[in-house]
Formats: structure tokens, sequence, C-alpha cells
């Protein structure tokens, strides 16, 4: 049967039909070991960062993806038990927003809905839209079980986040309190830090004149100023701060103010965390709106008095402004300051705003009542806190060793400062889409009632008036839960124990910096304190090193566009992966980002590498059609490949010809260098390493070599031509192997191609990576190699100096140097003569020399071996050279003229983006200079 390969490379035509096969047969499922058996094997288990619901795949998705695919298909050929686990989050905000907008259209709101219906609302659209992120990925060819897909808010996973809400709460590290939160008035719920966006803004700073009061409550006719940013919050104003030292104030220690507009009297205090050179070195204090106000209120057991409701309107504490926007209230209360004499100077100022990394509104720092995880509280039982473990788990233990290692080591730092300046965790948020907390509110006795099955009654005072708490928990709150609950936390029992034991820790978690403390810490945090609990397989109490989420982090960089720019709508520079996917195919893509994915610099993702990778593929694709047409051209007269024989690196006799003895070495150099660079992350330089054994040595050199010794005509050579034929196989289908994670759609349809068909595995996803270490590797050949291919080079050189027409065979002079490279142990003249053949084909030589000395007339070049030059003269026909040239000058000239014309059209130079005319003058130059060149070239042709 001919080895049937379509003659053009055609990715998506490969891609959809490979894509859909493995899905469909199922092949990266890795069930757990049956219950009582010990796997042969180590695991090596990869947690998909969990895209939003509502995602669609970007550039940075694919980029990470295609690392951890990577890393993933080469951990499996290495004999490792592979899974990756994929899912999407409920992406509480996203999500919520998505509906709303789309409720908005139909002129309702959740509102007018009510909870209940909301949320059915969200479940319809998220069986209709949700998760198209994961068919993009099978579409990409991603490696994972897809039998073992979650959504956070499947049932089991709900489950798993209510035990950890109610242990929690049982061990006392949960409660409830008042605290400074950043508030979205837009989406009506806390935000966390991290996803405060801050802008530099251009605003002002107001100064505002508080009358000093008397002892007896009247006006002293003294003001102290203060300066404020929002001006609208003074209506929720306690106290005013000074410095106790500072000299300007001392007069006024003990006083009150009249806070201007609201009448209230309020004290003067005195504290050392007040900054004598800001502004005028008095602070207004308004607790309920301000994280240092609210810190400065604790110290001072003063009241915190909140004037702004949900939507960023004053409420009715705010007095005459109760009902107004903050933005209109902020500009009546400045204009009635004015108009009573009490406004002082208005700076410009700017300062940093903190936006809604969601809806962009911006963000109110806000009194509220939180749910908070009590981070740094040890248990009651004594132990470590969750932070002190967490800060453990990636500190070096007593041994040495660190239970977890963060690659590039640089973030190692950055999240041990984190961990250890930790707040509390406020893992409360006022949406409806997401986990309801269970906790229960007794309207009879106001206790709080948290527990594992709903309640009907207060576990206080047993009345039936409790109703739940609306906020729902922090999305991070079930995502740091994943590897412990996707692998069946907290059903861990004597016979369901299977999965777990298999694949928890997880082996490696590939993801972005962004989210190292959004997810990563919360999954470190909730690992090591869940599964503390949760005995070792033998009874054994679970040590730190296996109680960790993962063994390893790898903190890919960032991908920006051609100009290092960050990719964002607004500017239009969004590459979309899907798009340049259709052109170039997945193969080329992924070899792109993997070559470009060197750790710690952003990635500067340029289209013309892919286009370059492409033909990289189309490369690999032509020689296979070259191999194959041997193949069958060899079976026809009976020579045929035993598919028996393929499948390892092959041993090569010290006999045999320098190529095959050479490729062999390269292959196994290769095979050493992908796995080390492999081992640590250095995808670039695993990349790099198969591009140049693919197509520096296997096409161009070694193919070219082997045409010779395929001789079909002369059935005396039959033994050479199959071996010099099934050592190509073998070579090609090992390289395969090697380029598979990397390429997987271009190799899985050559490779199955090289069996006929009829391959040993069901993918070569499933075949063996292969392995070699240095012992192995044959120098002597790749010495020899080397001096060949600088010969061969360096001619190549000297023809292109000399013009040599491309398709001429010339004679070249070789002279021995004198030092001789060892490898090629008898010297240069045998060694060349072994291997003339070669020579005379690669660098195109009718016939070699060997003299003791080059002619001092010839071109010459040095190599590693000695000096060789080309035997040639140039002979041109002096008509057609004369026709070329002229043809060629009025064809600058006219393009030349047109040039000129554009340049000096003053309509154009004024609409033309700069560019542009830079590029024209470019051209002109250039233009300019080949005619010059051309017509000099014309003057010096000799007459005819
Ligand atoms: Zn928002
Ligand atoms: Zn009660």
């Amino acid at each position: 049967m001919p080895h049937d390969l379509p003659k053009a490379y055609d990715p998506t035509a490969i891609e959809d039909h490979w894509a859909e096969y493995w899905v469909r047969e199922n092949l990266f499922a890795q069930p757990a070991p049956a219950a009582g058996t010990s796997p042969e094997s180590a695991a090596f288990t990869v947690l998909l960062p969990p895209p939003n619901v509502t995602g669609q795949l970007h550039m940075g998705h694919m980029f990470e993806q295609a690392e951890i695919d990577i890393m993933v298909r080469w951990r499996r050929m290495t004999g490792r038990r592979a899974l990756w686990v994929p899912g999407t989050d409920h992406a509480g905000i996203a999500t919520q927003l998505m509906v709303e907008r789309q409720l908005a259209t139909e002129g309702t709101s959740r509102q007018q809905l009510g909870r209940e219906a909301f949320e059915a609302r969200v479940w319809e659209w998220k069986r209709h839209y949700g998760g198209a992120i994961l068919d993009q990925m099978k579409r990409l060819g991603a490696s994972v079980d897809w039998q073992r897909e979650y959504f956070t808010m499947d049932g089991h996973l709900s489950a798993a986040v209510r035990e950890a809400f109610v242990r929690l709460y049982e061990q006392g590290l949960i409660y409830r309190g008042a605290y400074i939160v950043n508030w979205c008035p837009r989406c009506q719920t806390a935000i966390s830090d991290l996803e405060v966006v801050y802008d530099e803004h251009k605003g002002h700073l107001w100064e505002i004149r508080y009358p000093v009061l008397t002892v007896d409550g009247q006006d002293s006719g003294e003001f102290l100023t203060i300066s404020t940013t929002r001006p609208e919050t003074m209506l929720g104003d306690v106290a005013v701060a000074i410095h106790p030292e500072d000299e300007r104030y001392l007069h006024l220690h003990g006083k009150k103010l009249r806070l201007p507009l609201m009448g209230r009297e309020i004290p003067i205090i005195l504290d050392e965390w007040v900054s004598r050179d800001f502004g005028t070195g008095a602070v207004k204090v308004t607790p309920a709106h301000d994280p240092n106000d609210f810190a400065l209120g604790e110290r001072h057991h003063l009241p915190s008095i909140n004037v702004m409701d949900d939507i960023g309107h004053i409420n009715e504490n705010g007095g005459a402004y109760a009902g107004l926007d903050r933005y209109v209230a902020r500009k009546r209360v400045v204009a009635d300051l004015e108009a009573q004499g009490l406004l002082g100077a208005i700076k410009d100022h700017i300062h940093n705003v903190g936006h809604c990394d969601r809806c962009k509104t911006v963000v109110e720092p806000r009194l509220s009542t939180q749910w908070f995880i009590a981070v740094n509280k040890k248990p009651d039982d004594g132990g470590a806190s969750i932070a002190e473990k967490a800060i453990a788990a990636v500190k070096p233990g007593a041994d040495g060793k660190k239970a977890i290692r963060i690659t590039p080591e640089q973030y190692e730092k950055t999240y041990l400062n984190w961990m250890e300046n930790i707040h509390d965790w406020c893992i409360s948020r006022q949406l409806w889409w997401g986990h309801r907390i269970p906790a229960w509110h007794c309207a009879n006795c106001h206790k709080t009632t948290v527990a594992r099955v709903d309640p009907t009654a207060c576990s206080h005072c047993g009345s039936a008036q409790v109703t739940q708490e609306t906020d729902v928990l922090d999305t991070w709150f079930s995502s740091g839960l994943l590897p412990v609950s996707v692998f069946g936390w907290p059903n861990i029992s004597a016979e369901n124990r299977a999965d777990f034991d298999a694949f928890y820790p997880t082996s490696l978690l590939i993801t972005g910096f962004d989210i190292l403390f959004f997810w990563v810490a919360r999954m470190i945090m909730f690992g090591c304190w869940f599964s503390k609990d949760i005995p070792m397989s033998d009874g054994s109490p679970r040590p730190l090193a296996e109680s960790v989420p993962f063994r390893e982090v790898y903190i890919h960089a960032l991908i920006r566009d051609a100009n290092r720019e960050k990719m964002s709508k607004t500017k239009g520079n969004v590459v979309d992966p899907i798009e340049i996917v259709k052109q170039y195919g997945t193969d080329a893509v992924r070899f792109t980002l993997a070559s470009m994915a060197s750790p710690g610099t952003d990635i500067a993702f340029n289209i013309a590498r892919t286009e370059g990778y492409r033909a990289f593929a189309n490369k690999i694709w032509n020689a296979a059609r070259f191999i194959f047409m041997n193949v069958d051209r060899a079976a026809e007269i009976g020579i045929k490949v035993d598919p028996a024989e393929l499948g390892s690196i092959p041993t090569v006799a010290s006999d045999a010809p320098l190529e095959a003895r050479w490729i062999v070495a390269e292959l196994k150099r290769t095979a050493i260098g992908v796995n080390q660079s492999l081992e640590t992350y250095r995808f670039d330089v695993a990349a790099h390493l198969i591009e140049k054994f693919f197509w520096g040595d296997f096409c161009s050199y070694y193919l070219e070599i082997v045409k010779l010794r395929l001789d079909f005509s002369d059935l005396a050579k039959e033994t050479a031509t199959r071996a010099a034929l099934t050592m190509l196989v073998r070579v090609f289908e090992v390289a395969l192997r090697l380029l598979s994670p990397f390429m997987p759609f271009l190799t899985e349809e050559i490779w199955h191609t090289v069996y006929d068909g009829n391959p040993p595995a069901k993918s070569i996803a499933l075949s063996r990576y292969p392995q070699s270490d240095d012992s192995q590797v044959d120098h002597r050949a790749l010495g020899a190699m080397i001096v060949l291919e600088n010969l061969i080079s360096e001619t190549r050189a000297l023809r292109k100096d000399l013009g040599v027409e491309e398709n001429a065979d010339v004679p070249i002079a070789v002279c021995a140097g004198p030092g001789i490279n060892a490898s090629i142990g008898g010297g240069y003249k045998p060694f060349l003569k072994e291997n003339l053949a070669i020579v005379e084909r690669l660098a195109r030589a009718s016939e070699v020399r060997f003299v003791q000395q080059i002619s001092a007339s010839l071109l010459r070049r040095h190599t590693y071996a000695g000096d060789v030059a080309v035997i040639y003269e140039a002979t041109i026909d002096v008509a057609t050279e004369r026709d070329r040239l002229t043809k060629d000058i009025a064809k600058y000239e006219k393009g030349l003229a047109s040039a000129e014309r554009q340049l000096g059209n003053e309509g154009f130079l004024a609409k033309a983006p700069a560019h542009v005319v830079e590029g024209l003058k470019k051209q002109e130059a250039e233009t300019r200079l080949l005619l010059e060149k051309a017509r000099a070239a014309l003057d010096a042709l000799p007459p005819e």
C-alpha cells in the first residue's frame, strides 16, 4: 500500500481531523488506578487554570495552554501517567455582568427578575454560551482528560465549598465584621484589592476651612484648614487629626471644630500617623470611607458614619445632600462651602484613582459588613496559622528542601513578601451569582447559624425566623479549593481515595504572574490547610510536602504585540489566536510561542515568526513526501523497510557511512538537549534545538547526502540502498516523536503514514519520547561532519562571491592546513576522498583537486582543515547583459519618477501617516542607488 500523504501541507484539514480523533478516542483520559494496585509509574498531574465560563480564547490563553500541553505531552511520552484536568470558573462578577447586560437590552434587570429567576437565567446562559473556550481548546488539540471536565458550581465542587466554609467557621477562622472595602457602585459589591486597577487622574485638591470652637461651643473666629480629593466625604467626618508635635497647632490641642455644612461638633485628635509635610498637616477623619481613617477611628474609638449607599449616592446620613449622586454631591458641597466662605485654595492634583477591573467604574472605599478568613490566627490546637503554613510550603524546610518550587525564582520572594504581609481575606461578595454563604441570621436573637445542611431554626434560640445571608463567596474561594476538590475532597474515605492518592499533590502549575496572589496563593493556603487532615494511604500523618496543592509552579511570561505593547481592545492590537491558527495552522502558532518563551521577559508576538514556522512545517511535510516516495519506489523492486525495525534510536556500526553515524549522533544530542531544556522550562531552547536538527541537519544535509545512496537501478547496491533507506526512515520516525509535543498535528499525521496507517499505538502522543545520554553520542562523527560542513559552506560562499550560476558544477581546489582535526584521523586527503561524493554533491564540485598550495590568483577561504578555492572564470554574454541592464534602468527610472511625484505632492504628505512617508523616502533613495549601479555596469560593458 503506498504511503498516502496529500501533496500540499494543509494544516486545517489535518488538524480538524486529529483534534476530533483525540477527543473521540478519549486518548488522554487518565482514570485512577484500581484500588489496591500500585501503578507502574508516577503520575504527572496538572490543573488547567480555569478560564471564566464567559471567556473567549485569547493569545494569553493559547500561550499558557501551549506550554502546559508541551509539558504534559512530553511527560506522558516519558512514561508518566499524565493527567491534565480541564474546567471553567463560574466567575461571579464577570458572568453576572454579562447576563445583566443581556437583561438590559431586553428592558429588564436582575432586580426586576428576583434572585431565583436571575440565577436560573444565568444557568440558562451558561448552557447556551458557557465554556466556548473549552471547545476552542479541543480544536487546538490540548491533551486534557475531557471526562474530568468540571465547572466550579458543579454539585460536588459546591459541596466542597460549603464544607470548607463550615469547617473554617467551626475552627474560629471565619468571622463577620465591618471593614473598609473597595466598593464598586456599578457591580454593587465589594471587590478585592487585586481587582482594582489604578489610573493616574488629573483631579483637584480642595482646601476646606473648619471653624475652631471656643470652650463654650462658639465660633472662635479661627479656622483649621484641611485638604481633600473627595470633598463629599466630609459629610461623614468625625474628627480632624494633627501630629502631636506639630508646632503650628499646639494651641489647638483639646479643642473642637464645627463640621461645615453638617453643623456637628467634632474633636481635634492627635496622632503620630499624620504627616506634617502633606497639605496643611491637618487631616479630616472619615472612618467609613477611607482605610487609613478607619484605622485612626479604631485607635481613637471614634464612630463611623457611612454617608453613601450601594449605588454611590449620598444616603440619609448626608443631611441636605441625601439622594444625590456622589459627583453631583461633590459639586454641590464645593459650591456651598464657597458660598459660606469656607473654601480655601483649589489646587490641581494628579492622583491615582482606583477603578473596578470588570466595569471600569471608579471604586469607592466604603465601610461595610463582610465575611473574612482570619488567615493569621493560630487555630485553637496551637498549630500554625493558614498563612504560616502557606509560607512554610515555599521556604526550605529542616531538610533544606522546598515543598513547592517556584520558577523563575524571583517570584518566590514576591510570593513570600505578599504572604508575610497578608491581611485577613475578605471572602464575601454582594452578588447573586456564586456560592451563597451558608449562614442564617436570626431575627429573634440576632445570632448567626452556620450549617452543612440548610437549617429551619436558629441553633441558638430555636426561632424559626432565620434568613440566609445574601452574600456569595469570592470566586477565588472555590477555585482555591480545586486541587483538593477535583480529586474528591471532602469525601475521602478508605474506599474512595484512589483519585486523591493517585493525583494529589499535583505536579505542576503553569500560570501567569497576574494570578499569583489571586489564585496560586489561595490554592496553597487551602491545599495545605484541608489536605493535612487526610492521612497518607498507609495511615501515616500527611507531611507538609504531601499537603501542598502542587510541587512546582512555573510563572510564564506575558504576551504582547510585535511592538511590545500590551494587547488591548481599545488599542486595536489584539491578535486573535483563532484567526492566525486559521491562517497558519495550530502547529506553527504553537511552535512560535514555544520558540519565544524565554523566561522572565515579555513576549513580543510577531506574525513573521509564525509565517517562518509554517514554512518549517511545510519543509518537514515535503521531507516526508520525499521519503515516502522513495520507500514506495524501493518497495516496487522488493526493497522493504520493515516497520518492526522502527521505534527506537538506531544503533550504527562504526564502519557505516559518515552521514549515518553523524545524523544518529545529532539526533541523540538533540534528544538530550531537548529533554534537559524541558526539565527547566526552557521551551525556547528546546524549540530551537529541534528546529536546528530538522531544518539544518536533517533536511539541508542528511537528506541531500542520502539521495546519493539510494540507487534503485543497480541491484548490486541493494544492501547499501536498503540500509540507507531504513536508516532514513528510522531517524525520521524518532525525530517526529521528538517534535510531537511541539507540533502534535503534523507529527501525528506523518507518523501514521510512516506506519502505513498501522502504527504501534493509537497516537504518536502515546509513543515514547526519545532519550539518550552523552556516553552514547559518537563525537568523532560529529567532529568529522563539522569539517565537511565547513568546507561545503565556505565553497558555497565562494561560489556566491564569484557569481557562479546556481546549477553549474565547477572544480574546487583544496589544500590541507597544518592542524588537522582529530576526528578525521588518517588525514584530510583520505578523509575527503572517502566522502568525495558528499562534497561533490553538496558543494556542486565537478572535481576536487588536492593541491600543495592554492594559486595566488584564486579567491580563497579558510576552513577548519585547510584552504579552499573555486576554480571559475566568469563568462558573460554581453548582448544579453546589455539588454537586461537597459530594462532594469527603465524600470528604476519609472519607479523613481513615481516616488518623486508622490513626495512632491503636499496633499499626500499632509494626509499620509509618518511611517508611510518615511518608507517612501527610503524606497526613493534605494531606487536611486540601484539606478546608478545599473548605469555604471552598462557603461563598463565591453563593446560587442
Ligand atoms: Zn464594577
Ligand atoms: Zn436565634
